[in-house]
Order: structure tokens, then C-alpha cells, then sequence
């Protein structure tokens, strides 16, 4: 696609229409109330959402986009000054309210931009974009496929949402007399909350924004801002650490529950704040049973849960594609060529280095940026980008890259690094890897 046409997540001026994927504020850095550079293409919900998260926007910048449907964006070629047109279409995503992928398709070709995006194997939201994804394409090939890859690492097993949701119940269950806060985003997670509300027959606090977003997401009986009514919490995730349950439990009995697809790291000096992720072996011990791990997957039991403080659970509850879906996707997609939307550390690598045998790609002209990062004087400093040919899977390279993820802490530096890295300008450059 031309330059200064296309931009998605990513609001420095320069483009002509702009895209949004969802409201997470990783993908809305940059974006004010006083923003007014260009059309602004959302779905309905993020569209109702947006003004409450900008209040003093200029509401007539934003175009919605049904699921589902191409729409037609006339544009101007800034090399020819001739009109071109590009079509989108918004493809429910099943990340957070409101969040889609989006399709392109012009006389560049065809491109698939996926946001942050969970299609799980099981999933009806899931399998109705599938559907919509491949009648859309029909004959079309996607020449580049730009891909939530922030769990392309074979390490990254986690079970369903369905299932993840059921562990938190069953922890909340095996704990009658305590209280329990939940760890959660100002967005997202709405589906887990309902599913323990349910299930347990019981309100759910959230703070006052909170509140405000679950009614305009239509939520109006099942969250309360009485802490009398319940003795569950949702509250901020920056608010969730282990000095909050600690102070917690000098009053009361109380745990903390973190859902995420990534393992908590155990907080030291200076990250006091639980905020890092580590990866580790356990879902890798707990994905070799028998079956390859799929019997574990679906039991729907505690084995998978750690318990990382006495007061704190950590459970697999992803909003982010594991490993295998994001496989499944690319086998979905067959796109020509691919690129990851987070790119800025050493451990999210990008998915050609696993993936790309499932490309059209000519392996041999595949290369692969990966960046090293090197500790030096204390401080570390990112070196050179390093460039690697490969033709499969590299065995050497996985060894690499598992030796940098035994750094602990330092990683959860890096996952902070990959939020502000996300949105892409739609253009040429960008798509030549
Ligand atoms: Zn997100």
C-alpha cells in the first residue's frame, strides 16, 4: 500500500483515514480528546465505548464498521494525486469489547491487520469469523498477514478461556471465608467475571469507571460499587500487588487472583508491583501428559494453577492466541508473508521464525530481525539488530532465544517495552521483512 493512505493504532499525522482495533491503551497511545487528524474506523462497540475514554473528542471523526461487511474509503494517492480507493472490512477479533482485525484489499493487494486477537479452537465468536474470514477472501491470498505474535513461543500453552474461567471458580469456591480481588485491565475480562458471577450466584465490586463501562457494554445487574453486597473485587491491575495483600490480610483473609496467559514472576526489589511475566517450564510439564497435553487442557482442574505467594493465584486466562491458535490461524490465513504487530523485544520474536514454512514465502529470501538486548555496567542497552537467514525451524537460534528467557525479571522490562510498540502505518516499507 502507497505511503500516507492507512493508518492502524497509530495516530502521528501523515495518513489519510485511521484505524482503530480496540480501546487497550497500548493501542491508543498517542490518541487525545483533541485528536483530529483524519477519519477514525472503529466498530460499534469501541464507537459507543470512545467517547467515555475521550470525552471531549470530536464524535463526527468516527466511521463505524459493522462486522463483517467491506466498506469503501476513497482516498487520494499522494504520488499520482489520483483518487484511490481502498475497501476494509472489521472482523470481531474476541480480545476485549469492541475489538476487531481488519481486512484490506485495493490495487496493493490483499493485507489482514489482527489487533490483538483470541480465535480459540472451540470458540462459536471464533468459528463465525472464520467464516466470514474465508468468504471474504474467497479466491483473494492475504500478501501480508500482520499478527498479534505476543505468545508466538512454543512455551505459551494455555487452556481456553472457558476452562481458565472455570479454575478461578473453583479457587474463589475452595476459599468461602475470604475475600477475593481480581486483577483486571479497564477493559477485557468481562466474560470471566460474568462467568464467576453466575456460577457463584454472587455481585461483582468494580470501581466507579468500571461500573460506568459495564453499563455502556449493557451489564446493568450483575457489578456493584457497594463492597457490602460481595466479597469478590475486580479491581486495577496496577492496584494488584503483593503490599495490597498483604494489607488485605492484616484486616481480612484474602487472595488475589491474576488472570493472564502469562506466568507471574515472584516480585523483587524495584518490581514490587508483581507487574512482570516469566516464562517457565510450567506449562510446558504441564502440556506433556499423555495426549500431548489436550486431557490437561480440558479437565478444567487446579493442577495448572500456580500459586506464586500465599495469597496470590496466577491463572491462564489469555485474551492473547496460545502458541497452537496462532498456528491454526496462519494455517487459516495462508498468507504469502507475515510480520509480528509486537516487535520491540527479544523474546516476542517474529512469526516467520516459526511459522514461515507455513508461508508462500521462498524460504531462502526469509530473514529474521531479532534484537539483542546486552546487559553492560548494569544497564542494558540494545544492540545492533542481528540478522539471521533460515531456511526451517533453527535449533540453535531456540536455544538462544530459551537462554534469554532465563533472565527472570529483566523480561518483564521488556513485555512493559512491547505495549508501546504496537499500530502500524499501513505502507510498503513496512511489509518488506
Ligand atoms: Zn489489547
Amino acid at each position: 500500500m502507497e505511503k500516507g493512505l492507512i493508518s492502524v493504532d497509530r495516530w502521528s499525522q501523515g495518513s489519510q483515514a485511521y484505524l482503530l482495533t480496540h480501546l487497550h491503551s497500548d493501542h491508543t497511545s498517542g490518541l487525545t480528546s483533541a485528536w483530529s487528524r483524519g477519519p477514525l474506523f472503529c466498530s460499534r462497540i469501541t464507537a459507543k465505548l470512545f467517547p467515555f475514554k475521550f470525552p471531549d473528542f470530536d464524535l463526527s471523526l468516527l466511521r463505524v464498521l459493522e462486522d463483517g461487511s467491506w466498506y469503501s474509503v476513497p482516498l487520494v494517492s499522494p504520488s499520482s494525486g489520483s483518487e484511490t480507493v481502498v475497501q476494509v472490512m472489521a472482523i470481531d477479533a474476541h480480545h476485549c469489547p469492541g475489538a476487531v482485525m481488519f481486512l484490506f484489499r485495493g490495487n496493493f493487494g490483499c493485507l489482514l491487520y489482527t489487533g490483538d486477537f483470541r480465535w480459540e479452537a472451540d470458540s462459536e465468536r471464533a468459528k463465525k469469523g472464520r467464516t466470514i474470514l474465508r468468504d471474504a477472501l474467497k479466491n483473494d491470498v492475504i500478501d501480508i498477514l500482520y499478527l498479534d505474535n505476543t505468545y508466538c513461543n512454543p512455551s505459551y500453552v494455555f487452556p481456553s478461556r472457558e476452562v481458565a474461567a472455570q479454575q478461578v471458580v473453583d479457587i474463589i469456591a475452595s476459599h468461602p471465608e475470604h475475600d477475593i480481588i481480581i486483577g483486571i485491565d479497564s477493559l477485557g475480562k468481562e466474560d470471566l467475571l460474568i462467568h464467576i458471577s453466575r456460577k457463584l450466584k454472587t455481585k461483582i465490586w468494580v470501581w466507579p469507571e468500571r461500573l460506568q463501562t459495564m453499563h455502556l457494554l449493557g451489564f446493568h445487574d450483575i457489578f456493584t460499587t457497594k463492597t457490602t453486597l460481595t466479597r469478590i473485587r475486580a479491581v486495577p491491575r496496577y492496584s494488584f500487588n503483593i503490599d495490597t495483600l498483604e494489607s488485605l490480610n492484616a484486616m481480612r483473609p484474602t487472595i488475589g487472583i491474576m488472570p493472564s496467559g502469562l506466568p507471574w514472576v515472584k516480585p523483587t526489589k524495584g518490581n514490587a508491583n508483581l507487574f512482570g511475566s516469566l516464562l517457565t517450564s510450567h506449562y510446558r510439564r504441564s502440556r506433556s501428559s499423555s495426549n500431548g497435553g489436550k486431557a490437561d487442557e480440558m479437565t478444567g482442574n487446579l493442577r495448572s494453577i500456580d500459586r506464586f505467594h500465599q495469597y496470590i493465584y496466577s491463572v491462564p486466562y489469555s485474551d492473547h492466541s496460545s502458541f497452537t491458535e496462532i498456528q491454526e490461524f496462519i494455517e487459516l490465513a495462508k498468507p504469502i508473508n507475515m510480520k509480528g504487530i509486537v516487535s520491540a523485544s527479544a523474546c516476542y520474536v517474529e512469526p516467520l521464525y516459526y511459522f514461515g514454512r507455513l508461508c508462500g514465502v521462498r524460504q531462502t529470501s526469509q530473514t529474521l530481525y531479532v534484537k539483542h538486548e546486552k546487559e553492560e555496567e548494569g544497564k542494558r542497552v540494545a544492540t545492533n539488530e542481528s540478522k539471521y537467514c533460515f531456511r526451517d525451524f533453527n535449533p540453535n537460534a531456540e536455544k538462544r532465544k530459551r537462554k534469554n528467557t532465563a533472565l527472570g525479571v529483566y523480561l518483564s522490562r521488556v513485555s512493559a517495552l512491547r505495549r508501546k510498540r504496537c499500530g502500524a502505518k499501513i505502507v510498503e516499507s513496512e511489509s518488506s521483512i
